[in-house]
């Protein structure tokens, strides 16, 4: 099983794909510190539970609402820790060093996982259940602490367009995406460059 990029919806209405190339990034797309909080679509358990069923935690095993149980104190704490990482991500992109806070946040969420089992009847892999709040913010820290790790490779970047502050990890073979989307920003710009030229 692979997930797909995701279906973003953005100011103007326009629906594009995405794809963050990681999970802690991917957890970007549901809100943020300061300015991003207009995105926020982690309310209630109920919504991070729903959230995650379709994101790339399910890369690995699938994930349905009732397999997972996550508290308000998870919720916050995993809202807390994506707004570290955002933090974190946008200084390293910017080639500052984060802030020590916000990597103490990141190191210590990273001590708990989903635990993977072997389904005995098909021999697929399958996540231990309930698959708790905390182990879904340790994925996501294990992930992040791999993605910050790795930014020197200059494979974690932000959309290159101005006005567009979507985070991704570029794993294409080349490592030559700019865009956050070619439906979006990449095709604004290649209009904006006709434009220049005729
Ligand atoms: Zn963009």
């Amino acid at each position: 099983m692979s997930v797909g990029p995701r279906v973003l919806t953005g100011h103007n209405g326009q629906r594009f794909t995405f794809d963050p190339g990681s999970f802690a990034i991917e957890l970007l797309l549901t809100g943020g510190p300061g300015a991003y909080a207009i995105w926020e679509i982690l309310h209630e358990p109920a919504d991070l539970a729903r959230w995650l069923t379709t994101s790339r935690l399910t890369d690995t095993a699938p994930l349905r609402v009732e397999d997972l149980h996550i508290t308000r104190t998870d919720l916050d704490r995993i809202r807390e820790f994506r707004d570290c990482l955002w933090r974190a991500a946008e200084a390293v992109i910017r080639g500052d060093h984060p802030s020590g806070i916000d990597l103490t946040v990141i190191n210590a969420a990273a001590d708990r996982r989903p635990v993977p089992r072997l389904d005995p009847a098909t021999l697929t892999q399958t996540w231990g259940t309930p698959v708790h709040g905390v182990q879904v913010l340790g994925a996501a820290a294990v992930d992040a602490i791999e993605v910050l790790a790795n930014a020197p490779a200059g494979r974690l970047r932000q959309c290159s367009a101005d006005n567009c502050q979507l985070l991704f990890v570029d794993t294409s073979r080349p490592g030559n995406r700019r865009w956050c989307s070619m439906q979006r920003c990449g095709n604004r710009a290649k209009v904006a460059a006709h434009r220049t030229r005729s």
